[in-house]
């Protein structure tokens, strides 16, 4: 099995983490006991994080078919739009601002308000196959996916909007410049993530290089050099005292490994 060398501290958004041999998923063989990875946008890689593995290149495609749009889910989603745009096929517009493979983006059922991955989904395959969209479970953030998937099938409907896309660009507008890793905890349901670290007073509240954004509390940012252990520390007391003030669990959405 060939492998490739990634050093987190650079390869994930959040640019933390240690320098990884990871396995090579090729002619859809899953190495056992890993743990599959995208482009690390939704990821918190620890110093001593389990065996990994990542697609390789091969799963990189995009091809109009009869029956819909095949994606392949090592492809980014700005190649998508870019497909999309040339195509004229909508409902991926939104793709342009979330940063990550189809592969992530669909195991995290990844979104923009109302729109999401799974809204325009027909079936995706698998390490056991195709499966239809009804076969899966799937909700805000979260999916009943536990295999690794090679490819997915979506509608290809005429239509790709500039005005859409415009509209997403705006709707990113609050979000801080520093690395991240996208929101760091979901919103529990009728409130805000953002709202609820606001209010416990760790907006802006800083250890070492890593803080909660002074432009959007539910950002978890890294000025530069930060570590794991600093990240894992300002989770901790974040869900800590919502738990005290509110009575809320607040759960990551970001992925610790
Ligand atoms: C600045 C910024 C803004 C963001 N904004 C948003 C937003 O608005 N909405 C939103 O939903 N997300 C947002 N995110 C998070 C991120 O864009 C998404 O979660 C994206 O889907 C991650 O894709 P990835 O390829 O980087 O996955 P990774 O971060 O590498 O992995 C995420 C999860 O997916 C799993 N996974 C990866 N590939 C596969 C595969 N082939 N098969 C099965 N499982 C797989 C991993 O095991 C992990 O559990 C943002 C992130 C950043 C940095």
């Amino acid at each position: 099995m060939n492998r490739k060398t990634i050093d987190f501290s650079k390869f994930s958004s959040i640019r933390i983490g240690p320098i990884v041999d990871v396995a090579l998923i090729e002619n859809d063989v899953v190495p056992e006991g890993h743990t599959i990875v995208g482009s690390a946008n939704n990821l918190l890689v620890s110093p001593t994080p389990p065996p990994l593995m990542l697609l390789s290149k091969e799963y990189d495609f995009i091809r109009l078919g009869e029956d819909g749009l095949h994606i392949g889910a090592a492809t980014a989603g700005g190649r998508v739009v870019s497909f999309c745009k040339k195509h004229d096929i909508a409902h991926f517009e939104y793709l342009s601002k979330l940063p990550g493979t189809l592969g992530g983006m669909i195991k995290m059922n990844a979104g923009l308000k109302e729109f999401e991955i799974f809204n325009h989904l027909i079936a995706l395959r698998t390490q056991s196959g195709w499966k239809r969209k009804e076969e899966i479970e799937f909700g805000y953030r979260k999916t009943s996916i536990h295999e690794v998937v090679f490819e997915a099938l979506f509608e290809a409907q005429e239509g790709y909007s500039v005005e859409r896309y415009e509209l997403f660009n705006q709707m990113r507008s609050n979000q801080p410049h520093e690395p991240s890793a996208g929101s760091c905890f979901k919103n529990p349901p009728g409130d805000y993530a953002g709202r609820l670290i606001e209010a416990v007073g760790l907006k802006g509240m800083r250890i070492g290089e890593m803080a909660f954004s002074e432009v959007h509390a539910n950002f978890l940012v890294n000025y530069g050099g930060g570590v794991f252990e600093d990240a894992i520390t300002l989770i901790r007391e974040a869900q800590a005292r919502v738990k005290r003030a509110f009575d809320i669990d607040l759960q990551c959405e970001i992925v610790i490994l």
